[in-house]
C-alpha cells in the first residue's frame, strides 16, 4: 500500500533542517544543509526527509506543493512576547523621537503603567480578539510557534485573565502558545510597599500554578523593575510551585541580574544587551540560552551592540533572538527579528535563522525548530533561493508557503 502524506512539500531547492538542538556553533556543517529535497507531514508531524525524488515517489499526497528550487526551512519559534495587551501608545513613540527616555516616559504615567490601566479595563473578549488578530498575523509571516507572556495585568484576577486570553486565543489556530507568567512591574499602588507586592506574587505564582495557566516563571530584573533579591526570591517560589524559570535582565542597566543564572536554574536569559562579557560563562557552564530581541532594541533607540555577544559565541552558549512584540515595540514577525538581528547582532545570516527556530525552541524548551522525522510538520517555503539571502533581503515578508502543525496556513506557490 502506498503510504499517504496530508502535505508533502519536494522539489526543494535547499532545506537547512536543523538536527538538533541546541545548536551551540552554527556553520553549514552542523545545520544540516540540504540541496534537492522533499518532506513528508502526516497527523502534524514530519514523517520523511530525503532527495525529492525518492520521496515523492513514495508518497501519495493530499496537498503536494512544488517548491520549485526555493529555500526550505522550520517554522519560525518565537520565544519571547508580550502578545496580550489592550490599547496603543503611540503618542509616546513621538516622546520617545523627542529624546524622552523609557524612565522618564514611565515617571509621567505613560509607558506600561498605562497598558496596565488598559488591560484591566479590557474584557477578556476583547483582549482575546485582538490576540488573535496578532497571532494570524505572525502565522502568516512564518511564526508557528510562540511563548506568551503575561504582566500587564500585575493583579491576580487580570494577570489569570491575560494567561488564559492567551490559550483562547489560539484555540483555533495552527500555533503553539507556550505560557509565561511575567513579574513585569511592581503595580501603582504597591510602588511605596513594594515587599507586600512581593508577597502577593507569591499567591498569584501559586494560583497560576494550580491552574497550569503557565509553563514559566519570568521576572523582569532591572532598574525600574525588580531588583537581584527580589527577583530571586520570585524565581524560587516559581520553581518551587513547578514552573520552569527565565528572566529579563540587563537591558536598561547592569544591576547583576544575569549572575542570578549561578542561583538559580534559567532556560533563558533575554535581553542581556547590558551584560558584562565575563558574565557568558556563567550561561556556558549553566546551559543558560542567550535570548536577543533586537527589534526592541530599535524601538528603545539603543541600538549598540551588546558587549556580551562574542563571548557568547566563542564559549559556544546557545543564542536565540524573539520578536519582543509588545506596546512599545509593534513588531509581531519574527522574521523581522531574525533579519535585523544580523545587522544589530552580528549574527551570520544562518545563526540569524538557527536563532529563530532551532535555539528558539530550546530557549523555551520546546519542540520545533527543526525539519526531521518525528519533529512538528512546521515549514516554511521561502521566496529565497537560500539561507544567505537572510538579513540581506529584510523589511518585507519573505515567506511563501507556511505550514504549522502540519495545517497548510498560507501556500501563494499553487
Ligand atoms: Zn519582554
Amino acid at each position: 500500500m502506498v503510504p499517504k502524506a496530508d502535505v508533502l512539500v519536494y522539489n526543494i531547492g535547499q532545506a537547512v533542517l536543523f538536527p538538533k538542538k541546541p545548536l551551540r556553533r552554527v556553520s553549514p556543517e552542523t545545520a544540516g544543509i540540504k540541496e534537492g529535497y522533499a518532506i513528508a507531514i502526516r497527523d502534524g508531524n514530519v514523517v520523511e526527509v530525503g532527495p525529492s525524488g525518492i520521496v515523492r515517489s513514495k508518497y501519495e499526497c493530499n496537498v503536494c506543493i512544488n517548491a520549485e528550487g526555493r529555500l526550505v526551512t522550520p517554522g519560525l519559534v518565537d520565544p519571547h512576547t508580550h502578545l496580550v495587551f489592550a490599547g496603543s501608545r503611540e503618542d509616546e513613540f513621538e516622546l520617545k523621537l523627542m529624546g524622552y527616555t523609557y524612565l522618564e516616559i514611565l515617571k509621567r504615567g505613560g509607558g506600561i503603567y498605562r497598558t496596565v490601566r488598559m488591560t484591566r479595563n479590557a474584557s477578556i473578549e476583547e483582549l482575546t480578539n485582538k490576540a488573535k488578530k496578532t497571532l494570524e498575523l505572525m502565522l502568516s509571516g512564518g511564526t508557528t510557534t510562540v511563548e506568551v507572556k503575561s504582566g500587564y495585568g500585575l493583579l491576580p484576577e487580570h494577570e489569570i485573565k491575560m494567561l488564559e486570553a492567551a490559550e483562547r486565543a489560539s484555540r483555533e489556530l495552527p500555533i503553539k502558545v507556550v505560557r509565561t507568567l511575567l513579574a513585569h512591574v511592581v503595580p501603582e499602588e504597591y510602588l511605596d510597599k513594594r515587599s507586600d507586592y512581593v508577597k502577593l506574587f507569591d499567591s498569584i505564582i501559586a494560583e497560576v500554578s494550580r491552574r497550569r495557566a503557565a509553563k514559566y516563571i519570568d521576572v523582569f530584573c532591572d532598574k525600574g523593575a525588580f531588583s537581584v533579591d527580589e527577583s530571586l526570591h520570585m524565581l524560587r517560589k516559581g520553581i518551587e510551585e513547578g514552573l520552569r524559570a527565565r528572566m529579563h535582565a540587563d537591558q536598561l542597566e547592569y544591576i547583576g541580574c544575569s549572575l542570578l543564572a549561578e542561583k538559580v536554574y534559567l532556560d533563558s536569559i533575554d535581553h542581556l544587551e547590558k551584560t558584562p562579557p565575563e558574565n557568558a560563562k556563567i550561561l556556558a557552564a549553566t546551559g543558560t540560552v542567550a535570548t536577543f530581541t533586537p527589534t526592541s532594541m530599535v524601538a528603545m533607540m539603543e541600538i549598540e551592540r551588546p558587549k556580551v555577544i562574542n563571548e557568547l559565541r566563542r564559549l559556544g552558549v546557545p543564542i536565540a533572538v524573539g520578536s519582543d512584540y509588545n506596546p512599545n515595540n509593534m513588531t509581531p514577525l519574527q522574521q523581522t527579528a531574525m533579519d535585523v538581528s544580523t545587522y544589530i547582532l552580528g549574527l551570520t545570516p544562518l545563526e540569524a535563522l538557527a536563532a529563530a527556530t532551532v535555539n528558539a525552541a530550546w530557549s523555551i524548551r520546546e519542540e520545533g525548530g527543526q525539519l526531521v522525522p518525528g519533529s512538528p510538520g512546521d515549514l516554511i517555503v521561502w521566496d529565497l533561493e537560500n539561507y544567505r539571502w537572510i538579513g540581506y533581503t529584510w523589511g518585507y515578508d519573505k515567506t511563501l508557503v507556511v505550514i504549522s502543525k502540519g495545517r497548510v496556513w498560507k501556500n501563494l506557490i499553487s
